[in-house]
């Protein structure tokens, strides 16, 4: 197997020549699920000022020291802040300020007395009704219920970095800090093109001898998975000119990234190759790998190409383990695919290649067991919906006894 490509000498080559796309700015709420494109600097503190984080009374701290229940301190109450105001006038020694949670701290005042730890409660309702005098029961330290001003926030602080995902929680601090529009690296565009004279496309009726077209729509969704967005080229024939064709309706959506399926093996009516030497600069490679031995990478007229093999499982796992990180690269996205340790549930077989098997995994008394999912035929799709994970049988292994440990690849398709 001399003469195979390993994967991780593939992907490093396919990786070399990818670089991040630029950034756009984009409103605020469409930034959900995107990827920021710049690092965030806070310019002005957050909170802006301090604030109450209580309904209570604006205090000096050391005006109510001796409070005790059983000796509350009364102050006559001098000032009414309710949230959204700015109070003008200082509070002075020896008064207490109604104030409402969020509402700014008044000049003077160090600190909060909550409301339920003084005799002047009020009601929904009755808020304008300010009492003319507190008594409060507890003693309080100076910083007491006060949210200071850049508590969560510092101005000139990074609040968020480059290559973050943006969240609820991002979109909410982005808000806070004002930023209307977002800086956030642009998604690839993908063609989508599947070929073969076999093929029908989904919505036509299924004559003798073809089938329809699940590639082309399971790319499309793992592009859209992991954060590009695809385009579907209607399905080229087994003939030059219509190979040639599609391949123009490819170049002419200005993708950053181009698939095909199909027609990379040695079969009698594989046109796509002489189409792809026409366009561009394309290796075909035989990849120590199962499933997935053929594979195509490249340029057409500059963008990069992959080729991926026609059975439906090979082209998604092949997918997985070499688009799925150009896409993160492209994309700035941090790559989240993940290995963990499993024991092998059953004796496995195989055939030298690197292998990516597909599993269900279980957990049993905290140990992740792996088990195949049935068939490895390349062809069952269905084996990749009920799959957790691939387990990778590494190359020159033909069997693994039940009880191995041996690293598998999760696949959560995790859509955001
Ligand atoms: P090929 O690479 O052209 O030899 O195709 C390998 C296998 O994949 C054949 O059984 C094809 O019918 C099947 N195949 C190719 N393209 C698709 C597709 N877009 N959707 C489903 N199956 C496909
Ligand atoms: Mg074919």
């Amino acid at each position: 197997m001399a003469d195979l490509l390993s994967v991780d000498e593939a992907l490093e080559r396919i990786l070399s020549g990818i670089t991040t796309l630029p950034a756009e700015r984009v409103p605020l709420l469409d930034s959900l699920g995107r990827t920021l494109a710049e690092d965030i600097y806070a310019e002005a503190n957050h909170p802006p000022f301090p604030n109450s984080s209580m309904d209570g009374y604006a205090v000096r701290a050391e005006d109510v020291a001796a409070a005790r229940t059983d000796a509350p301190v009364r102050l006559p109450v001098s000032l009414d802040i309710p949230a959204g105001s700015a109070p003008t006038q200082p509070l002075h020694p020896g008064e207490a300020g109604r104030i409402m949670t969020g509402a700014p701290l008044p000049q003077g005042a160090n600190a909060v007395v909550p409301v339920e730890q003084t005799d002047g409660r009020w009601s929904a309702g009755d808020h304008h009704l300010l009492p003319t005098e507190v008594q409060v029961y507890r003693a309080v330290q100076p910083g007491d219920y006060i949210r200071q001003a850049g508590e969560d926030i510092r101005a000139g602080q990074v609040v968020l970095t480059a290559g973050s995902t943006l969240r609820a929680p991002e979109i909410g601090v982005l808000a806070a800090l004002g930023c209307v529009y977002v800086p956030v690296t642009r998604q690839p565009r993908v063609a989508v093109l599947s070929t073969g004279d076999e093929l029908v496309e989904v919505h036509e009726p299924l004559p003798p001898g073809k089938i329809r077209d699940s590639n082309g729509y399971a790319l499309a969704a793992l592009v859209a998975t992991y954060g590009g967005l695809p385009f579907r080229i209607p399905i080229a024939r087994d003939t030059l000119n219509d190979v040639r064709r599609r391949f123009h309706e490819a170049l002419d959506i200005r993708p950053d990234l181009i698939l095909s399926s199909a027609g990379v093996s040695v079969g009698a009516f594989d046109v796509v190759r002489a189409v792809l030497d026409e366009l561009g600069q394309i290796d075909f490679w035989r990849i120590n790998l199962r499933p997935g031995k053929p594979l195509a990478f490249g340029h057409l007229q500059g963008i990069p190409f992959f080729g991926l093999p026609g059975n439906p499982v090979s082209a998604m796992v092949t997918f997985d383990i070499f688009v799925r990180p150009v896409l993160y690269r492209l994309g700035n996205r941090a790559d989240e695919s993940a290995t963990v340790m499993v024991i092998t549930g059953e004796d496995i077989r195989s055939d030298g290649r690197r292998s990516y098997l597909r599993v269900k995994l279980t957990d049993e008394n905290g140990q992740l067991v792996a088990r195949l999912t049935g068939t490895q035929s390349s062809g069952v799709l269905t084996s990749m919906v009920q799959a957790d994970g691939l387990l990778i049988v590494p190359e020159e292994v033909t069997f693994v006894p039940a009880g191995a440990s041996l690293p598998v690849r999760l696949l959560r398709y995790v859509v955001r």
